[in-house]
């Protein structure tokens, strides 16, 4: 079998270690030529021992390069991951940086990279329009690694040319599912990061606990398949065994099932369309016993319906919704801002900052730092 060569974009995150783990699982099959962070450097500099890339990145350039690593061609500043992306040309990048700050590389990994592997999903929400026509235009696949859109983009390989009723994104519910709306304004950071099901990076567990997440994945499943607003829906399912399902108009549907973990849609999309067997966990219905499912509840959380309303609204109205979130995450996680003030933080900001047409990267970037700066402000009082 031919190697193929991957660059990880966030490869010390959540979702770029665990995609290391299939690197290390199939050898044969991958090289990990470009591995990137942002500041943590000694967990690079191990990843970087451990798969012998031949070109890395960290924004936060450090006081030194260890001797054994200085073979590496190293790139550092804000611009390092999209300028080691295009000196490495992989055949696949895997996009696993947070937020907006991805979507650079996205842009440029569709120009010199075969395949793009998508977790980032911010890079959809605030540039989808540009993005997919790029890709469409350029021929290149986007492959979800989302686990959501993984699972419909499963689902869809048995489509067979049939028309879509619509898309079901499942959704875990989140650390606070089970609180009061009074309690909830106050919840603690810690209280917050305890996900009952998934293990992931600190902003997109805050994300599932105000469920903004389920409403960026909507954002996304409307760009990675082509599906209006109103054909997207969600169910709430605390186990997180389906991972998302698609119905057609006879009232079938498909679902795609298994024990939640990362590595199911980063191997899918590695390998596709080869599936890559890990040491899943198998599923064990009768040990399950039942499966649960409700309606979101959006009086507890508005920022599902907030996040809905900005794709309706289209424009810049998701850039604007991603930007205040990013800035009152952010301020939640200094804890500088409670919990409550996430949404509270975003629907002010979307009511206040107009909603422009986005013909370029750049109007993305300028609705952005809109959004960012008055977010900001507001935090403030
Ligand atoms: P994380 O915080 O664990 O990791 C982020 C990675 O990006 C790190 O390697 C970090 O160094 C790098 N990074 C951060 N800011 C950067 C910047 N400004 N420039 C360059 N690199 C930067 O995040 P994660 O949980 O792995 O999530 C990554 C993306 O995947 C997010 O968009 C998230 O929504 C999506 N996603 C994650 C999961 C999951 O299970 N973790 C599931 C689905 C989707
Ligand atoms: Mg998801």
């Amino acid at each position: 079998m031919k190697t193929r060569t991957i660059a990880i974009l966030g490869a010390t995150g959540s979702i770029g270690t665990q995609a290391l783990d299939i690197v290390r699982r199939y050898p044969e099959q991958f090289r990990a030529d470009c591995l990137t962070a942002h500041g943590s450097a000694e967990k690079l500099f191990e990843l970087c021992r451990e798969f012998r890339p031949r070109f890395a990145a960290l924004v936060n350039e450090p006081r030194e390069i260890p001797g054994d690593l200085r073979g590496i061609e190293w790139f550092f500043g804000a611009d390092s991951t999209v300028r080691a992306l295009l000196a490495a040309r992989c055949q696949d990048a895997l996009c696993a940086i947070v937020g907006i700050a991805g979507l650079d590389a996205v842009w440029h990994a569709l120009d010199v990279c075969e395949r793009v592997l998508l977790a980032n999903k911010e890079a959809l929400v605030t540039g989808g329009d540009l993005v997919m026509k790029k890709a469409a235009n350029l021929g290149k696949p986007m492959l979800p690694v989302d686990s959501e859109h993984s699972a419909i983009f499963q689902c869809l390989q048995a489509r067979q040319g049939n028309p879509l009723k619509r898309l079901l994104l499942t959704c875990s519910g989140g650390a606070l599912r089970n609180w009061k709306k009074a309690d909830m304004y106050a919840a603690t950071v810690r209280d917050v990061l305890a996900h009952p099901t998934w293990n992931m990076g600190g902003k997109i567990t805050v994300d599932c606990a105000t469920m903004v997440n389920k409403g960026l994945e909507v954002i996304e499943a409307h760009h990675l398949f082509a599906m209006p607003a109103e054909k997207i829906d969600v169910v709430i399912h605390p186990q997180s065994v389906i991972h998302s399902m698609i119905e057609f108009e006879d009232g079938t549907v498909l679902a795609q099932l298994g024990m939640p973990d990362m590595r199911g849609p980063i191997g899918y999309a590695m390998g596709f369309p080869n599936r890559l067997p890990y040491d899943a966990k198998p599923l064990d219905f009768a040990a399950l016993g039942h499966l649960d499912f409700a309606a979101p509840d959006h009086d507890r959380f508005p920022c599902l319906g907030m996040a809905i309303r900005a794709l309706k609204a289209g424009g810049s109205a998701p850039v604007v919704l991603n930007g205040a979130n990013e800035v009152a995450v952010g301020a939640f996680l200094k804890e500088h801002i409670p919990f409550g003030r996430i949404a509270e933080v975003i629907d002010r900001t979307l009511q206040s900052v107009p909603v422009s047409p986005i013909a370029s990267i750049a109007d993305v970037y300028e609705a952005d730092s809109q959004a960012r700066a008055f977010a900001a402000e507001s935090i403030k009082f």
